[in-house]
C-alpha cells in the first residue's frame, strides 16, 4: 500500500501516491499541474510545469489576463476523465469562476482524491453551484473557514444591490460596485443587466473577461470606459463596476476627459461586492462571494465523507479543528 502525501510548494501543492506526482495549482519543474482555476493566488510557477490539465474557460481566462501556455497542454470538459498518467483524473464544476474545476482522482489501488481548488457551492447569476462527490481524502480550500462567516441568501443580496442602485441612481449620483476582474465582475453585470441598467465596466480587464465569457456562452452587454458619448450615459443614470477605482479614473482622463473622470469623482458611492464586507472592519457594500461560506464548507466536507481531510488557505488551521470536531480528520497544509 502507497502512502500519499500532500505538501505545500509554490501558489499550490504537489501530491505523490505510489509512482504518480501532480502539482496541484502551481507548477513544478517537468511536473503535471491540474490548474483549478486563473485567479492570481493559484497560477504561480506555471512556466515550469511539464503539462498542464485544466479546462478551456481556464486557459481562455488565463489569456485574457496575459498569461498563455500552447506547449504541452491538456484540455478537460466537465465531467471528462483523463487516464493516461497512472490516475483517472475527472473534472468537475467548482462554481468559483468560469472554467473553474475540482478535481478528483482514482489510483490504481481504488484511492480516492476530491481537490476542490476554490469553489463555491451556491448558484450565482453566471455560475453553478459546485456539488460534493465522495472521496477517501479531502484537499479542501477554507477562505471562509471560520463560524462568523455566514452569507445571507444570493437573492437577497442580489435585491438589494439592485434595490441600491435604483436609489443611488434615483438620487442623481453614480453607483460604483468595486469587484474582482475575474468572476466577481462578471457576476455583478449579469445582475445588473437583468435589472434593466446601463453598466459601464471600468477597466480593460473586466472587459477582455466579459468576451471570454461572451465566447462560452454567458451573455453579457455593458459600455466600456471607450465608448461613444461616456460622458452623457454617465449623466443620464449609469452604473460602473470596476476591479481599480483608481484604474477607471486615470483612464478617463488619460483619454482625454477630465471633466468626465471629475464628474464621476464626485458623483460616485461606492459599494464592495465581497464576503469579507461582513467583516469586523468592514467597507460599505455587499457580502457577494465565490467562495463557499463556513456553514456550506462544512456540509461539503460532510457529504464528500473523507478519511482525512487537508484544509488550505486563511483559516486553514481553524477550519481543521472545526472538521476534526465534526469527526473528520482533519489536517491544515500551511
Ligand atoms: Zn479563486
Amino acid at each position: 500500500m502507497s502512502t500519499l502525501n500532500v505538501k505545500k510548494v509554490g501558489t499550490g501543492f504537489l501530491l505523490e501516491y505510489g509512482d504518480v506526482r501532480l502539482a496541484l495549482d502551481t507548477g513544478i519543474k517537468g511536473e503535471t499541474t491540474l490548474l483549478s482555476h486563473s485567479h492570481a493566488d493559484h497560477i504561480g510557477g506555471l512556466k515550469n510545469a511539464g503539462h498542464i490539465i485544466a479546462t478551456s474557460g481556464t486557459f481562455d481566462t488565463l489569456e485574457a489576463r496575459g498569461n498563455s501556455y500552447s506547449k504541452n497542454i491538456t484540455l478537460i470538459r466537465i465531467g471528462d476523465t483523463f487516464g493516461q498518467i497512472g490516475v483517472n483524473i475527472t473534472a468537475l464544476n467548482a462554481g468559483h469562476v468560469l472554467g473553474s474545476t475540482m478535481f478528483h482522482l482514482e489510483f490504481n489501488d481504488g484511492l480516492t482524491v476530491l481537490f476542490t481548488g476554490d469553489f463555491n457551492n451556491v448558484d450565482s447569476f453566471v455560475h453553478t453551484a459546485a456539488e460534493p462527490v465522495e472521496a477517501d481524502v479531502l484537499i479542501t480550500e477554507a477562505t471562509y473557514g471560520q463560524p462568523e462567516w455566514i452569507f445571507p441568501e444570493r437573492k437577497s443580496v442580489y435585491d438589494n444591490i439592485l434595490d441600491t442602485a435604483t436609489t443611488i441612481i434615483d438620487e442623481g449620483r453614480i453607483p460604483l460596485f468595486s469587484a474582482y476582474s475575474l468572476g466577481k465582475s462578471q457576476e455583478a453585470i449579469g445582475l445588473l443587466q437583468s435589472g434593466g441598467f446601463r453598466i459601464i465596466s471600468g477597466n480593460i480587464s473586466i472587459d477582455k473577461v466579459c468576451s471570454v465569457y461572451n465566447n462560452h456562452g454567458v451573455d453579457l452587454r455593458h459600455y466600456t470606459l471607450s465608448s461613444l458619448g461616456l460622458s452623457d450615459i454617465l449623466e443620464s443614470g449609469a452604473v460602473v463596476v470596476s476591479a481599480s477605482i483608481r484604474h477607471t479614473l486615470n483612464n478617463i482622463r488619460r483619454s482625454g476627459n477630465n471633466e468626465t473622470a471629475k464628474y464621476l469623482e464626485q458623483k460616485m458611492e461606492k459599494y464592495s461586492l465581497s464576503g469579507w464586507t461582513l467583516g469586523k472592519f468592514r467597507e460599505r457594500g455587499f457580502p457577494l462571494s465565490a467562495h463557499t461560506d463556513f456553514k456550506g464548507l462544512i456540509e461539503f466536507a460532510k457529504a464528500v465523507n473523507p478519511r482525512v481531510a487537508y484544509v488550505f488557505t486563511g483559516s486553514a488551521s481553524e477550519f481543521s479543528e472545526h472538521l476534526s470536531a465534526e469527526g473528520i480528520n482533519a489536517v491544515p497544509l500551511e
